[in-house]
């Protein structure tokens, strides 16, 4: 049975780890690091490029880099989440026919959920990299906030990148499956996570070995690239006044700022100030202006503090859902890389009383967690229990568009509820139900999910049917719907019409898109491995050959020049797989042939020379013996 590998998909990092023995490991990310950006980047020749080297290019490919899809998974087009943060993208977004978010760059729409995909694929691959073996199942994490659209997002993700998601599991449960494991006392923690584009709190109860999730809330617009944004501000701001030029228009000079703007906070966690220096970042009447300025870390603190402080309600809010005050919470452990700096720790320790913990990495811990989930699933770690919650209530629109709650938030899944509908008119057959999520009372300020109708309704006089419609919420948080028919016993027909998502079609082409660009990208992985093979075995060839090369006889002589001359202008595009199959062969033949005239020349095995004393030739020849048997093993 293949590995389940655990990803925290993260709006900034993603993190992949796997479970090995008893220990988990961090997969490595292509550049070496242990997180890998959740970027992707589309290149005018058709080429995408993901993570550390989709972020290196991002200032000067700014509208054709796309960061932080996370924040468009499951979003309406219109709705204010979406509104509040159109302005800030440096690329194009438009709605799509049903009304969702779709990615606009060069001359395609990619919805999010294929965006994703690309990470989901990209990691997938740096896994089976490392572990040199496939991959297709995993367990990912969400935002414990993410409603049911967003997971639902989620999952058709996975699909598209041919990525079994066996699971989606909360990221504050991952990080208290990650701390708690193997803790024996009971616990009861807070798990408090600023990333950079969400902000969750969860409450969570620890005994041995379940892990129950008792209350959970946050922010999924509040992060450390709001943070970054602040920074941003203060830049241009500073700027305007002592030039009086505005940056903020010009998308190249914010997209540095913005860089340089994360630089400085990060080194704020470490250092007092931060020098932020951005040479021709504008060009006035006078010439080419700079930009240079010092941001002290109490100038920093104050930019920061309102952000920091918007954490402080959700807090309170999830310790009043468990029934809790800060005295109960034994430990807080803090998740998301903008947890780092200091005044965010400061926060944490004025509203628990205590300050937090930093016993785990809060990088990697969630991905630890995923990962030790996936043992759980396999069956290798036992007697660990997952209690998750419901984040959002759910229910159904009635009468004068209120909201009726069939699910309350914090509810434990999975779960079924039951709720019997009637008619409102007199031989009515059919019944609208409007599905929708959220906390308001109005239907219309929460979440629509969707709208089903129930069909073949036996026609009565009003309120005498009797539809009793049951909503499932399955472990991943995600709900089916189905009816029965309560006069007749039947099962009744239920017909959903999804208010966001993809259809069933635009999934099926979009798995046979990412299959054939996996399969291009295999391919031409292939064809650069081939390439550098060629080219290993030529520079460690054309040493031996410059040294001994008059030793081959003329025809020889001059398939090794050729061969050698053929691999030193190979392009990084050039030959197909069967030029390139037959160039490694000319090389290789290459080889063999000087390595047959090295031995058989004279001089050769008189390595016990009873003098003691090694002819020149002799030891040139070793030297090329080791070359080429070096050459072997490139
Ligand atoms: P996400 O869960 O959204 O993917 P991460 O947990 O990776 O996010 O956190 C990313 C955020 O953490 C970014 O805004 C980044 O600037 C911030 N961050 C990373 N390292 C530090 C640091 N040393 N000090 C302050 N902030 C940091
Ligand atoms: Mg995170």
């Amino acid at each position: 049975m293949s590995r389940i590998i655990g990803i925290d998909l993260g709006t900034t990092n993603s993190c992949v780890a796997v479970l090995d023995g008893s220990s988990v490991e961090i997969v490595p990310s292509d550049l070496g690091g242990r997180t890998t950006p959740s970027i992707v980047a589309f290149a005018a020749n058709g080429e995408r490029v993901l993570g550390q080297v989709a972020k290196r290019q991002e200032v000067t490919n700014a509208a054709n880099t796309i960061s932080a899809v996370k924040r468009l998974m499951g979003r309406r087009y219109d709705s204010d989440e979406i509104q509040k943060i159109a302005s800030f993208l440096t690329y194009a977004i438009v709605p799509s026919d049903n009304g969702d978010v779709r990615i606009s760059v060069r001359d395609r729409e990619y919805s999010p959920p294929e965006i994703s995909a690309m990470l989901l694929q990209h990691l997938k691959l740096l896994a089976e990299n490392h572990l040199g073996e496939p991959v297709t199942e995993a367990i990912v994490t969400v935002p414990a906030y993410f409603d049911d659209s967003q997971r639902q997002a989620t999952k058709d993700a996975g699909r598209i990148a041919g990525l079994e998601i066996r699971r989606i599991i909360n990221e504050p449960t991952a990080a208290a499956l990650a701390y708690g494991l193997g803790k024996s006392e009971r616990e009861r923690i807070a798990i408090y996570d600023l990333g950079g584009g969400t902000f969750d709190i969860s409450i969570l109860e620890l005994h041995q070995g379940v892990f129950e999730v008792v209350s959970t809330c946050g922010d999924s617009f509040l992060g450390g690239e709001d943070i970054d944004r602040a920074i941003v501000d203060w830049m241009v701001a500073g700027f305007r006044a002592e030039t009086g030029i505005d940056l903020s228009a010009d998308i190249l000079a914010r997209q540095r700022l913005k860089e340089s703007a994360e630089k400085a906070k990060c080194e704020l966690s470490f250092e007092p100030r931060a020098r932020i220096s951005l040479p021709f970042i504008a060009s006035g009447p006078a010439g080419p202006r700079h930009l240079d300025r010092t941001l002290e870390r109490e100038e920093f603190e104050r930019l920061a503090a309102p952000l920091i402080e918007r954490t402080t309600g959700f807090c309170h809010k999830a310790m009043e859902d468990a029934g809790l005050t800060p005295a109960d919470i034994g430990k807080v452990i803090l998740v998301g890389g903008q947890t780092r700096t200091p005044a965010v720790q400061r926060h944490v320790e004025a509203v628990f009383g205590q300050p937090p913990s930093l016993e785990v990495n809060p990088d990697e811990v969630v991905a630890v967690g995923a990962a030790l989930q996936g043992g759980v699933l396999r069956g290798d770690l036992r007697d660990i229990v997952l209690l998750d919650v419901v984040p959002l209530s759910l229910g159904v629109e009635t009468q004068g568009g209120l909201f009726t709650r069939v699910i309350e938030h914090n509810s434990t899944i999975p779960l079924r509820k039951k709720n019997i509908f009637t008619t409102v008119a007199d031989h009515q057959t059919v019944v609208e139900v409007h599905v929708v999520q959220g906390e308001r009372d109005l239907a219309r300020h929460n979440r629509s999910l969707g709208k089903f109708e129930l069909v073949g309704i036996q026609p009565a006089p009003r309120g005498v049917p009797q539809v009793e419609v049951a909503f499932d919420m399955d472990a991943n948080g995600i709900l089916s719907v189905s009816a029965r028919d309560l006069l007749s016993g039947r099962e009744q027909a239920v017909r959903i019409t999804p208010s966001t998502g993809l259809g069933k079609d635009e999934i099926d082409r979009m798995v046979a898109e990412a299959r054939e660009f996996g399969e291009n990208d295999r391919k031409s992985r292939e064809l650069t491995e081939l390439r550098n093979r060629i080219q290993a075995r030529a520079a460690v060839l054309v040493r031996s050959y410059l040294a001994l090369g008059s030793l081959l006889d003329a025809a020889d002589q001059k398939m090794l020049n050729e061969a050698l001359r053929r691999a030193r202008e190979l392009g990084p595009e050039d030959g197909d797989a069967e030029t390139l199959g037959e160039l490694l062969d000319l090389v290789e033949a290459g080889a063999s042939r000087l390595s047959e005239a090295v031995m058989s020349s004279p001089g050769e095995g008189q390595g016990g020379d009873p003098g003691g004393t090694e002819k020149p030739e002799t030891g040139m020849r070793n030297l090329m013996k080791a070359a080429l048997d070096d050459m072997e093993h490139t």
